[in-house]
């Protein structure tokens, strides 16, 4: 048995903001982790990065062995107001010590209430809102889709190529990737029909083009009538950090207006001030029927949203939405410390800068093996293809993200062929620990 925390480490901003390594990586104490884990943890979750986590804040992660890297991956998009922000420790600790548990289906607290308050405010469109309060992501998109057919009296559900919305049944079903998602796991729920999407570095069509090939399939193959909802990430996360063209989610989401079709906005990981903007709709000025939120919203702590039209969300009979832990009210009180934070600190602007100063950046790389660097504010995707074609290089991606690793600094991949780097830092990062990541990358690109 080993002890797993050097010393009393406190996370936070206040933890050192440098990248450091003492050891290798992964040093001794995570080795030895990585040992236990392997006995004693199922195989199927797998890690990144075998260090193991001793603290962190602001832009920085402090493993076992002291070793410090920069952040650039926030637990996917999740530690968006930084680890540990001092609001959402002093809330959550203060809410902790209050009550933990009452289940909000039998005895409820003003903390569930204040947040759908806050939801409907910062949610995109000034219609009359409500909300229903989940504990993950896929349970978020569950309900919203619960809540379409009910709503409409309609089964059929629309979602698109390189779609990515959970690990459960329904949202294995939605999710368009096998590999490593649905592989085995079948068989999965019926009536979901797929259509292509708007991926201008590899379709070239406009935002109005792509939609109108998007309408086509759906109405071929499902037909608007029988349609529910159509649920798209307006700019795909797991599937490539896709931005689609401009007007594309503006012609879809009038398409769903005209059918009657409930338009589904999945701002898991991109909510939350991470785009630059309270939500990425807020970009094109698209107003959802319905919006799923959770990765960015609790500071770390595991909360989950349905924001959307009150008609629709208030159609469903009581009793029929809900769940044991869903909307925990320490959980409510770290979401409501976030959000307070994304104003107090500015993250929103913040996340505007990130995007100012990376993507020019990276863009100006003008490496062959680039094939694209996309994205909005602090969610940034560096596409890798073989030079002078579209086709995808996913080992030069594993190369670039192991590289960064063994120099200090977490970044993520993803995309359906797994040749996207992406960034995803806290917005909380230090601008010099931001600028130093990005070295690093460009230094594991040279010598990949
Ligand atoms: C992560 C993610 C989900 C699933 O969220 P979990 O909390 O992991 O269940 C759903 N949709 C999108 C867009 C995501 O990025």
């Amino acid at each position: 048995m080993t002890t797993t925390a050097p010393g009393a480490l406190t996370g936070g901003p206040a933890l050192p903001q440098r990248r450091e390594l003492r050891t290798a990586v992964p040093g001794p104490r995570s080795l030895e982790l990585q040992e236990r884990r392997a006995a004693a943890v199922a195989r199927g979750v797998s890690s990144t990065m075998p260090v193991y986590a001793a603290a962190a804040g602001g832009g920085v992660l402090v493993d076992v062995d002291g070793n410090s890297f920069i952040d650039l991956g926030s637990g996917i998009a999740v530690t968006t107001v930084g680890n540990s922000h001092p609001q959402v420790v002093a809330d959550a600790g203060a809410a902790l010590a209050r009550f933990t548990h009452t289940c909000f289906m039998i005895t409820p607290y003003e903390g569930y209430v204040q947040l759908a308050e806050e939801l409907a405010a910062v949610t995109p469109g000034d219609h009359d809102k409500r909300t229903a309060l989940f504990n993950s992501g896929a349970e978020a998109v569950e309900n919203a889709v619960k809540i379409a057919r009910y709503a409409t009296g309609r089964s059929a559900v629309a979602v698109v190529d390189h779609a990515y919305h959970g690990r459960t049944n329904l949202t294995m079903a939605l999710t368009a990737k096998n590999m490593p998602y649905k592989d085995g796991f079948g068989p999965f729920a019926p009536e979901v029909y797929r259509a292509p999407t708007s991926y201008p570095f590899r379709d070239g069509l406009d935002g109005p083009a792509a939609a109108a090939r998007t309408i086509e399939v759906l109405e071929r193959s499902a037909g608007a009538n029988r349609l529910a909802a159509l649920l798209i990430e307006p700019i795909q996360g797991e599937g490539g950090f896709v931005v689609p063209a401009p007007g594309f989610l503006a012609a879809l989401a009038a398409w769903c207006r005209e059918h009657g079709i409930v338009f589904i906005a999945d701002e898991v990981q991109t909510g939350i001030a991470r785009t630059g903007a309270w939500f990425a709709c807020d970009h094109e000025e698209v107003v959802p029927d319905l919006v799923t939120m959770a990765k960015g919203m609790g500071g770390g702590l595991p909360i989950a949203a349905v924001t959307g039209r009150a008609e629709l969300v208030d159609a469903v009979h009581p009793g029929g939405l809900g769940g044991t832990y869903g909307g925990n009210p320490v959980a409510c009180a770290a979401a409501l410390a976030a959000l307070g934070a994304v104003r107090d600190d500015g993250l929103i602007g913040r996340a505007r800068e990130i995007a100012d100063h990376a993507l020019p950046r990276l863009r100006q790389l003008g490496d062959p093996r680039i094939g694209d660097v996309r994205g909005r504010g602090a969610m940034i995707g560096v596409e890798f293809v073989r030079p002078g074609t579209d086709e995808p290089d996913a080992e030069l991606a594993k190369a670039v993200a192991g590289a960064c690793h063994r120099a200090g600094v977490i970044v993520l991949t993803c995309g359906t062929w797994g040749n996207v780097v992406r960034l995803l830092p806290p917005l909380a990062i230090p601008q010099d620990l931001l600028v130093e990541g990005l070295d690093v990358l460009e230094e594991a690109l040279r010598s990949a």
